[in-house]
């Protein structure tokens, strides 16, 4: 086992994210001790009964004065009262960071609020299924991933350093971004095909002409897939679309722009338009598969009987953010 890269680790926020990086330092022996905090005490008694860790917490601040890396696995919109309730117990050389899917309102929330000495750097793992809770982390979750790390230009390098030998512990692959840029990125590949899900199965709940059981019952032909997708933790992508409102503003109008095209191809029956656009999206999901970012097999890998299983234990299919 390689030696431990930090001494206590602090996460805050026991849900998927949270529970996974326990169960992954755990597995890599990534730091000495493990401490978790979560502000419901359900979540505590459970992670405590799963042995997630090695020190538990219902106040954030007590796990956090010993702590060498804190990690924030709270929704986004909650990341500044966190480092509110926690700024006056850091010492100096912490490293803080966290795994908000939107990244410049993390930082604006959150860095001011750190004290002198104090490192913040904004993380993204970007890796993630639909479930919630203690119970859904599991250590695989960040292997050959992307963690996006947002380091501001006045970081302190060595723990930019550290930060990224962390996360390649925890086996993924790291990429190094503006915060803005992480946004408009995260907006496309992310934000907005939650939201074209969420959309898609809200109105086949509200069509008066076909049943709710029709649409159930007749789901795999590509409904089911926006289905696992919409199922998504409600309060996690309610924080996202508010935190990232700009950018995802952004890439709707341009979605918008793109579904008109595709409507008018359909009314004049111009079967070129829709031929060439289906053949280049067949292009790039052969390319995201290639990267090794998604199973080749049909199906996205569901075993035939066993409806959502998936070949990765506790993964219900491919990643949710
Ligand atoms: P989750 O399973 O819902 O876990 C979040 C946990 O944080 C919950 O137990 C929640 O408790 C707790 N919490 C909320 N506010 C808190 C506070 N002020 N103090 C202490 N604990 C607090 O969520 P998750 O899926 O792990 O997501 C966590 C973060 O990871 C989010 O910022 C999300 O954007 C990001 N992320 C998620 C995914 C994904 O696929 N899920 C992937 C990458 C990144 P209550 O539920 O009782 O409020």
């Amino acid at each position: 086992m390689p030696e431990p890269l930090f001494n206590r680790l602090a996460i805050i926020g026991i849900g998927l994210l949270g529970s996974s990086i326990a169960h992954a330092v755990r597995k890599t022996n990534a730091a000495a001790e493990i401490a978790l905090a979560d502000h419901s005490q359900d979540v505590v008694d459970r992670a405590k009964e799963l042995d997630l860790g090695d020190l538990y917490a219902i106040d954030s601040a007590t796990i956090c004065a010993e702590a060498d890396l804190v990690i924030l696995c709270v929704p986004v919109g909650a990341c500044g009262a966190v480092a509110e309730s926690i700024g006056g117990v850091l010492r100096p050389g912490t490293i803080v960071s966290d795994v908000g899917s939107v990244k410049e309102a993390v930082a604006k929330a959150v860095e001011p609020l750190m004290p002198e000495g104090v490192h913040f750097i904004g993380g993204h793992p970007v890796a993630g299924t639909e479930q919630s809770g203690p119970e859904a982390g599991f250590a695989e979750l960040f292997e050959k991933r992307w963690c996006i790390l947002t380091p501001s230009e006045g970081s302190d390098p060595t723990a930019l350093d550290k930060l990224q030998a962390f996360w390649r512990r925890l086996g993924s692959d790291v990429e190094l971004m503006d915060v803005k840029h992480h946004d408009l990125v995260l907006a496309i590949t992310s934000h907005v095909p939650h939201l074209i899900a969420y959309n898609i199965v809200g109105t086949a709940a509200d069509l008066e002409s076909i049943t709710r059981s029709e649409v159930m019952k007749f789901s795999a032909g590509g409904f089911r897939d926006f289905t696992r997708i919409a199922a998504s933790d409600p309060t996690m992508w309610r924080d996202v679309f508010l935190n990232n409102k700009e950018a995802v503003l952004e890439m709707l109008g341009r979605f918008n722009e793109d579904l008109i095209s595709l409507q008018r191809a359909i009314r004049w029956g111009d079967g070129d338009v829709l031929f060439d656009l289906f053949t280049h999206t067949r292009a790039i999901r052969r390319g995201i598969i290639e990267a090794g970012q998604e199973t080749a097999e049909p199906d996205f890998g569901r075993h035939h009987g066993a409806p959502g299983s998936s070949p990765v234990p506790g993964k219900a299919g491919p990643e949710s953010d």
